[in-house]
């Protein structure tokens, strides 16, 4: 016997081509559940997107411990070398909405959840190592003007180089932008960041900073802006067609993940705020240490349940793993979560993609959703501190050590002393060649068409300080540009 359709109540289904009506003209009867079933489900088919990263492209996979860095964290997940932990990954755009295009110079969301045998460890990173502001106090502001105008309904340039322009530590990360690498041909071209600088501790109490990276292994790639719009004529959906239909071939894409670590008291002697993060920490300084590799091997069967569902957050933490004095991760540890409940509602840890592999124990009660009942370790447990035998209990054996750092807030300010610009100029000056600072400008002017001259000029003063040539590269593919355009006239 063939599959039987049913109602949601299981009930099975005997027409699902006709409504039921009272006579051969209708009118349609209240009775026919199954119509209402149908229309009302259909109404509730939408849950609100995303307000950043709501484009995105996921997929299971693993990661396998390869060095030992046990001295440096306790976390489970790196307790041997070979060990594996099953995960999943969801990259994304970030300001453009869920239709919108892939191929679009953006920065790329990287999000790794990482269902480890002590709780879900998320890093919920970028595909760069920095971010456009350093104080969470100014992230709102900085994505109104990433989104639409409130009158126009169109992105504005405008609104997105005044921000930038009076916002000097952005030079960093718009550098990356409009650098080859802020417009990546797949996700899987593309090394991911955690960005923020976390912390490390080990069975011996000690902390340690540390910095996440994830090297790509399939290389990097990169579209220029005229071959990522020629895509975009062909197809909206390119990163989704790629990632999927690799993964689906038979080809498993892998990240090489690797830590920057810094001893705890380092972060009294470095000469910028190593909690900043519109700054990176010089590779020269703090070397990469290869940790494992994520692989990325399973399709899921349901994007909606599996990726537009899956919920990530820097609030998911593992002992041995924790945050670290950066502001911007403390407001996103709270953010992220409340953004989730929001979209998916109370108990949106419990649902299957969120859900840990792990035993889960905690005294939150009732609420929209609740399918699971009571995990308190005990039926007659639904308060705590209890005296019941087999409830759930703190386990104060994964606290974290002190912090032993100095309270001294000017060294930690994020407003005061702060060098925006050498940075961008490492960046520009000795990483990019010749050929990818002449695409820099180009991405650059480009961005900035249609800006009125005050604010670019604005933009320029900056843009001298990380290097005059680079200011001047800017200027002389304006001149360039806007050449064309009169020529065209
Ligand atoms: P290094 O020469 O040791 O490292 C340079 C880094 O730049 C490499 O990680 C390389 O990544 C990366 N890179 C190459 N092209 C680009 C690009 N277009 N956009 C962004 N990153 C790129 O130098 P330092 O560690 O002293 O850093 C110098 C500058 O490099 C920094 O100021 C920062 O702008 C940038 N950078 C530094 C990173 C860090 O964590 N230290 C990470 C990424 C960028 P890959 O190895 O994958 O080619």
């Amino acid at each position: 016997m063939s599959t039987r359709l049913t109602t949601t109540g299981g009930a099975p289904i005997a027409d699902n081509q006709n409504t039921l009506t009272a006579g051969p003209r209708g009118p349609v009867l209240l009775e026919d559940y199954q119509l209402i079933e149908k229309l009302a489900h259909q109404n509730r088919e939408r849950i609100p997107e995303r307000v950043v990263h709501a484009k995105g492209w996921g997929a299971y996979g693993t990661l396998t411990v390869t060095n030992d860095i046990t001295k440096y964290t306790r976390a489970s997940i790196f307790a041997e070398v070979g060990k594996t932990t099953p995960l999943i990954a969801r990259f994304s755009t970030v300001a453009g909405e869920l239709g919108a295009a892939d191929h679009e110079r953006d920065v790329r969301g990287f999000a790794v959840k990482f269902y480890t045998d002590e709780g879900n460890w998320d890093v919920v990173g970028n595909n760069t190592p920095v971010f456009f502001v350093r104080d969470p106090l100014k992230f709102p502001d900085f994505i109104h003007t990433q989104k639409r105008h409130p009158r126009t309904n169109l992105r504005s340039a405008t609104a997105m180089w005044d921000f930038w322009s009076l916002s000097p530590e952005a030079i960093h990360q718009i550098t990356i932008l409009m650098s080859d690498r802020g417009l990546p041909q797949t996700p899987m071209q593309m090394n991911g960041y955690g960005s923020h600088t976390y912390s490390f501790w080990n069975d011996a109490g000690e902390r340690f900073w540390v910095k996440f990276h994830f090297k790509t292994l399939q290389g990097h790639a990169h579209y220029t802006n005229a071959e990522g719009a020629e895509v975009t004529g062909r197809t909206r959906e390119g990163y989704q067609e790629a990632l999927f239909g690799t993964i689906e071939s038979g080809e498993f894409p892998r990240w090489k993940l690797c830590v920057q670590i810094m001893p705890e008291l380092d972060a009294e002697k470095t000469p910028y705020n190593p909690f900043d993060l519109t700054k990176i920490w010089p590779h020269s300084d703090y070397p990469l240490i290869e940790v494992g590799i994520m692989e990325l091997n399973r399709n899921p069967d349901n994007y909606f349940a599996e990726i537009e569902q899956a919920a990530f957050s820097p609030s998911n933490k593992v002992p041995g793993i924790g945050y670290s004095p950066d502001k911007m991760l403390q407001a996103r540890v709270w953010s992220y979560a409340d953004a989730h409940r929001y979209r998916l509602g109370t108990h949106y840890e419990a649902l299957p993609v969120n859900a840990p592999r792990c035993p889960v124990h905690h005294y939150h009660k009732d609420g929209n959703m609740n399918f699971f009942g009571q995990r308190t370790g005990h039926v007659d447990a639904y308060y705590e501190p209890n005296s019941i035998a087999g409830s759930a209990k703190q386990d104060p054996s994964v606290a974290e050590p002190p912090l032993r750092i100095s309270g001294d807030a000017a060294r930690y300010d994020h407003r005061v002393g702060n060098d925006d610009y050498s940075q961008a100029r490492a960046l520009h000056d000795r990483v990019l060649s010749d050929a990818e600072r002449q695409r820099l400008y180009r991405n650059t002017a480009e961005a900035m068409q249609g800006v009125p001259e005050e604010i670019i000029e604005r933009m320029l003063g900056h843009y001298a300080q990380v290097s005059p040539a680079y200011a001047e590269g800017i200027r002389a593919a304006r001149a360039e540009i806007i050449g064309a355009l009169q020529a065209a006239e």
